[in-house]
């Protein structure tokens, strides 16, 4: 049996690779070697890495072969974002987008193919659920963009692609370890967003975290009953305890609003939305609407969405009206969606039928 080792923390990969080398007789150095090759210095397989003796190569690709995404498509926007999507080894698919910007480069990942949470405004949710990733199916989005390109290393990660992360908090708390440590990808802790609707128990375990990762809730409407209209996980983790969770925690938020005409940006919920980001101190992100959600919502109309940002600067609230990147290759935020070919149709999971997930 394969260890999959880009599924463990740096630490725990290196422990395993330690002890395998001693077990053969190996000399200690040869860990020196082999580390740097899962996250520093990736090689798509151990037969690559040619500063190893011949005859061990083999044998590594056997112990723990490095389980790779399969790159089908490659789209560049032309803004210059670019989206990749990627077929996983059982035929599960799913996107990350990169997205240029000065000296910049952020990577959108997913945390999991499809999602269960169908929110109405969101194409992965209409999807519905497919299957938690792997830790090392996540941090693989990552990886196999260096191995293609070193300079394609993001300086930035969000985890703002398919997927709910703390639904899929063990893989994701890994993930976290391998993205921020100098063993792994080394990308410091406030480049790195995890992006969720507010999991109450994970949303605990992820403020629990020593790193100053950061952390954006997206929040779309400022009333529960709002917000129940766009987002069934509403009925589960209630807005006032959501905001009783992040009074709680000890870093600055921001909060996602995605602007649908007529529904959620008017004035009045301005004002409502106001309310909750000024105690918090937290950072608003206004987002247009992008296609691919439920087809009767349209975006909110250039001047309700300036005036939408204008009345939270009013009442003290840092707000940014977000530029829509990737759109032409439907690589914006809330965009991404694999149909999934040979296979039945995605089943969808509602959230109220969702209580056992955590
Ligand atoms: N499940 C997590 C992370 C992935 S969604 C979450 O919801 O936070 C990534 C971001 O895209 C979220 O802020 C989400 O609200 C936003 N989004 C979803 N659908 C969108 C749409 N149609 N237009 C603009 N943003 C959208
Ligand atoms: Fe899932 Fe996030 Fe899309 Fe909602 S917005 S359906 S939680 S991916």
């Amino acid at each position: 049996m394969s260890v999959d080792l880009l599924s463990l923390t740096p630490d725990a990969a290196r422990q395993t690779l330690a002890a395998w080398l001693a077990a053969r007789g190996e000399p200690a150095y040869r860990l020196r070697q082999l580390a740097p090759r899962l996250w520093q210095r990736p090689v798509a397989r151990w037969s690559d890495a040619t500063d190893l003796p011949a005859a061990l190569r083999p044998t590594l690709d056997e112990a723990f072969s490095l389980r790779r995404l399969e790159l089908r498509t490659h789209q560049v926007s032309s803004d210059g974002t670019e989206k990749f999507l990627w077929a996983l080894a059982d035929g599960e698919a799913i996107e990350s987008v990169l997205i240029p910007e000065g000296k910049r480069r952020t990577l959108c990942i997913s945390s999991q193919a499809g999602c269960a949470l169908g929110c109405v405004f969101c194409a992965t949710g209409r999807m519905g659920f497919r299957r938690n990733l792997t830790a090392g199916e996540i941090a693989s989005q990552v990886r196999e963009l260096v191995i293609r390109d070193p300079n394609l290393r993001p300086t930035n990660v969000v985890f703002m692609g398919m997927g709910e992360p703390l639904l899929n908090w063990d893989a994701v708390d890994t993930t976290l370890t391998t993205l921020n440590q100098p063993e792994g990808f080394g990308i410091g802790a406030r480049h790195i967003t995890l992006s969720t609707v507010g999991i109450l128990p994970n949303l605990a375990k992820f403020a629990q975290r020593d790193e100053q990762f950061r952390l954006a809730v997206s929040l779309h409407a400022p009333t529960p009953a709002l917000r129940l209209e766009l987002m069934p996980i509403e009925r589960k983790y209630k807005l006032p305890d959501l905001m009783k969770a992040l009074r709680q925690f000890r870093r600055r938020v921001t909060l996602e609003y995605v602007l649908i005409g007529g529904k959620n940006d008017s004035l009045e919920a301005a004002d409502q939305l106001a309310k909750l980001a000024q105690p918090l101190d937290a950072l608003v992100n206004l987002l247009p609407l992008h296609p691919g959600g439920a087809p009767d919502l349209t975006p909110s109309a250039r001047a309700s969405m300036l005036a939408f940002e204008r009345r939270l600067k009013q009442r003290g609230v840092e707000a940014v009206l977000r530029r829509s990147r990737g759109l032409d290759i439907s690589a914006a935020c809330g965009q991404l969606r694999v149909e999934v070919e040979g296979t039945a149709r995605p089943h969808k999971v509602r959230a109220e039928e969702h209580a056992h997930i955590e």
